[in-house]
């Protein structure tokens, strides 16, 4: 079907800088005209104290909805009508809906794309034994929304006296107070032996630090000798498509080695669904744009 812009087409964008790399516009664009639904996704290079003035242009224009990128991600919060519980949570949104009344309402469709990336997968994070390796935005989002979705126990890992460590330390007294059906404790990364311990009692371990990806492509966080069959290894890092991590797990013939790029084509699928209500052709666009 051709693609005219006309006066009815509702616009979605991308907020954020850098926003140029980003394969949002092209995810969506190509879902919109496959569908046949008469919208169009741009992105807008937007810096963070310009974050304010973006919402309420977006609103202004009655915009269908728009992603938030870094380093937006946090700050748009505060211009928001409402929030999912997810994105209360986590404290950050990436995927804001603009409803038929005007208001907005912002999610969290990291942590969303991550569990269903499991569900493909056959995996179920309900009653799950986690480890979570990481503090900052993906990690967050991974351990929130498991949390909610009903995961048992995460046993989160950071460096100690690194950035991100009382961020760990914030969500494990969410979660307490908030989701206390889910045991949520963190450790230092460097405590080698606790690392060891809590991975042999997991059922899922989750890299969501920076490690894996350049400049520290080629290295892990996890010894491939705690590696076994029953063992579920995700990363969140999706270049390269397999890390070190995921290609030793492979190797060992873990449950599942899932690499990070199915949560990224699954965050786009759950934004589109927010935003349009309708299913994103997830394995024509992951052949397209991802492959
Ligand atoms: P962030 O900057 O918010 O957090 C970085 C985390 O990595 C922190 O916990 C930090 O302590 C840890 N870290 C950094 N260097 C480390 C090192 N040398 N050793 C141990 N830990 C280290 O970043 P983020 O946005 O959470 O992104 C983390 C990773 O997740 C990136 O690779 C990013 O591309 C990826 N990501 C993937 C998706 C997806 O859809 N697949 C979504 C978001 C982020």
């Amino acid at each position: 079907m051709e693609r005219i812009i006309d006066g009815h087409t509702r616009m979605y964008c991308l907020i954020g800088s850098p926003v140029g790399h980003s394969g949002s516009p092209a995810m969506y664009n190509y879902s919109f005209e496959r569908l046949g639904i008469n919208s169009a996704y741009l992105a807008y290079d937007v810096p963070l104290e310009k974050t304010g003035e973006a919402v309420a242009a977006l609103r202004l224009f009655n915009a269908g909805g728009f992603n938030v990128t870094m380093p937006c991600k946090t700050e748009v919060t505060k211009y928001l009508d409402r929030l999912s519980p997810a994105c209360e949570l986590i404290g950050a949104s990436n995927c804001v809906v603009c409803e038929s009344d005007g208001t907005l309402t912002g999610h969290n469709t990291d942590g969303l794309g991550f569990v269903a990336n499991l569900r493909v997968h056959g995996v179920d994070v309900k009653g799950a034994k986690m480890v979570v390796l990481g503090a900052g935005g993906a990690a967050t989002a991974v351990t929130m929304q498991s949390a909610l979705d009903g995961a048992s126990e995460i046993r989160i890992f950071n460096r100690k006296g690194y950035t991100f460590y009382p961020n760990a330390e914030l969500t494990v007294k969410k979660l307490a107070e908030r989701v206390p059906g889910c045991k949520a404790s963190v450790t230092d990364l460097f405590d080698t032996e606790a690392l060891a311990e809590a991975v042999k009692d997991c059922d899922i371990l989750v890299n969501a630090t920076k490690v894996g990806m350049a400049p520290l492509d080629g290295e892990t966080l996890i010894d491939k000798s705690l590696f076994r069959r029953d063992l579920v290894v995700c990363d969140t890092v999706y270049n390269p498509k397999e890390t070190r991590m995921i290609v030793e797990a492979k190797a060992a013939g873990v449950r599942a080695a899932i690499g990070g790029i199915g949560m990224l084509l699954r965050q786009g699928v759950e934004g589109f669904r927010l935003f349009t209500g309708a299913e994103m052709p997830a394995d024509e666009v992951m052949e397209k744009f991802f492959a």
